[in-house]
Parts: structure tokens; sequence; C-alpha cells
């Protein structure tokens, strides 16, 4: 029960289970939107315990689909909720658990990738970056396809302090995927610390980890080294290594926080000397070179007929 947990003094009246909701609105999952549902209490209410307490939060769902977690939600008595769900089939259920939790809840039919989060923030729930979280929670279970777009363009929000996090350093708990294509779920708990660990821009951040990460079997120095231009690849990849205290065979999961902080300052420095690199794109020379190929076989086709 909520109450021996000590932290919930609302509990939604009896509702139809997920499942017959499910049947009720002929909500059958999408494969090709990759939706699966959660239909197990036990789960949704462990997914939203690890958001921490949300008495009286003002918590964003995003992507509630038939409502399991929305019903976890609710139970742990926050103040106000709000459902943003991009798929139509989706609101008249929602609908039904709003009724049942009246002044609560408020339904957004939108796409979370577009929707502007901080618009229905409370104002006086602002907090300075510095103190500690405000009472404002984001929680979702959505596609990988989705999430990892979404984390990516918020890690950016958090290192601007913009977008949802001008509110200040507002916890997130999300579900992904272990791997592409698998079933494993892991649930991340996410609070914005108040100062970054790598204090470089994010664009240089995310370049530099993306591009390690590229060939995420193989020894980082591969994917360091499509951090530049062909010509001097090796040379400069093993200088950025060497600078960067890193063994260029270790594997891309095996490096630390420390690594990835010295590769980003060693590459910005390498970058402040020669302006060009920042812009170069390893893939962008990939396609200029398959491009190339493929004018100079049509040219020589052309000449032969
Ligand atoms: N949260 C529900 C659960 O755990 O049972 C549903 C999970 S299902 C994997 C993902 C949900 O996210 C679906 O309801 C889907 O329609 C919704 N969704 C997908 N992309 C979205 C987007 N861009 N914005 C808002 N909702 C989205």
């Amino acid at each position: 029960m909520a109450a021996s947990r000590g932290v919930a003094s609302f509990r939604l009246p009896p509702l139809p289970t997920i499942g017959e909701i499910i049947k009720l609105f002929k909500l059958r999952a999408e494969k090709q939107l990759s939706q699966n549902f959660l239909l197990d209490l036990r789960l949704t209410d462990k997914i939203v315990r690890s958001a921490g307490s949300l008495k009286d939060a003002y918590v964003c769902e995003v992507g509630p689909g038939p409502g399991g977690i929305t019903r976890a939600i609710l139970n742990a008595g926050v103040a106000e909720l709000l459902l943003v769900e991009k798929d139509p089939r989706f609101i008249p259920g929602l609908q039904m658990l709003s009724d049942a939790a009246p002044g609560k809840v408020r339904i957004v039919h939108g796409d979370i990738l577009t929707y502007q989060l901080d618009k229905t923030f409370p104002k006086h729930l602002e907090k300075n970056w510095g103190d500690d979280p405000p009472d404002i929670h984001i929680i979702g279970n959505l596609p990988f396809s989705v999430s990892t777009p979404l984390i990516i363009k918020w890690l950016e929000n958090i290192s601007r302090r913009d977008g949802p996090f001008r509110y200040g350093r507002i916890q997130m708990t999300l579900t992904f995927q272990k791997e592409v294509g698998e079933v494993d779920v892991a649930v991340i708990h996410f609070t914005p610390l108040v100062q970054p660990q790598i204090e470089q821009p994010f664009k240089l951040v995310e370049k530099v980890v993306q591009s390690v990460f590229q060939f995420r079997r193989k020894y980082c120095h591969q994917g360091v080294r499509i951090l530049f231009p062909e010509a001097r690849r090796l040379e400069k990849a093993e200088q950025m290594l060497m600078l960067a205290d890193v063994d260029p065979t270790l594997r891309p999961t095996q490096l630390s926080m420390y690594h990835f902080k010295n590769l980003c300052d060693v590459y910005r420095k390498m970058c402040d000397e020669d302006p060009d690199l920042f812009v170069y794109n390893y893939r962008h020379e990939l396609r200029e070179k398959r491009l190339k190929k493929a004018n100079f076989k049509r040219t020589v086709d052309d000449d032969l007929i």
C-alpha cells in the first residue's frame, strides 16, 4: 500500500485495469512505432519509486500510452500531472484517468520532441541552478527512437540551462532499451549536476563521444581517428590519445569520465590551434569520396558506350 510507504494521501478510485482499457479502446501496440505497454503494476510502481518522492510535485509524463505508469504517478500523491502523448488513440483512456483524479491531470496531444514543456511549469517552482532541484519531475517510457534524440536534446538544454532547465536542475526518470532491438529495459534517473564534469561546449563533447563510440566494440583509437581528416589521421589521433593519457587499446565502454574529460580538453586545444578542425566531418568526407567514385565510374561507363 502506498500509505505504508508514507508518501501518498491520494488513491485513485477503482478503475478498469490497463488490460481492460487496452481492450475497451482497442489499443493494439503498433510494432512499427515500437510501442509496448507496461501492464505489471509492480513494475510501474518500481519505475515511479526510482524517481524519488513525488509527493506534491509537478510531474510531466512523456508518452503515457494506456496509462500504466500514469496510475503509479497519481498514486504517489503528485500535485499536478501533465501528460504529453503523440498517438490520439490513447487520449480517451487517459481522459478516463483524468476524470478519476479531478483537477490534477492535464492532457496534451502532441510530440514531446517539439512541445515546449517549460511553458506549462508553475512559475513559483523555479529554482536557481545552484539550489536543490525544483519539485518538477519528468518521467517516461518512450521508444528508443524517441528517448535517444530526446535525452540528447535535454542534455544540450542542461548545458545551456534553457528549455525545461530554465526552472533549475529538473530530475528525469526515463527508460531505455539496453541495446536497440533488445527487450531488456533500463530505468535511468538523471539529476543534472551543479558543475559539469567536462567544461567544454556541448557540441564538442557530443562530437568526441559520438566519434569514440562509432566503433563501440573496437579499440578506442579507431573512433578517435575519425575526428581528423584522412591526410593526418593516424598522427593526430596518436597525439590526442597521448596528451589525454588514454590507452589506445581500451574499448569505448572502458573509458572513464577522466578519459572523456581529457579527450575533450585536448581536442578543444587542437581545434583552437586549427580552426578548420571542428567543422571537419568524417561522414561528409566519406560521402564525397563515394560520390567522386560513382561519378568517375559513370564517366568511364559513358566513355565505353
Ligand atoms: N508509457 C506507456 C507504458 O509504459 O505502458 C507506453 C509506452 S510505449 C513504449 C511509448 C509511448 O510513447 C506510446 O504511447 C507512444 O504513442 C508515445 N510516443 C511515442 N513517440 C512520442 C512522442 N514523440 N511524443 C509523445 N509521445 C510519444
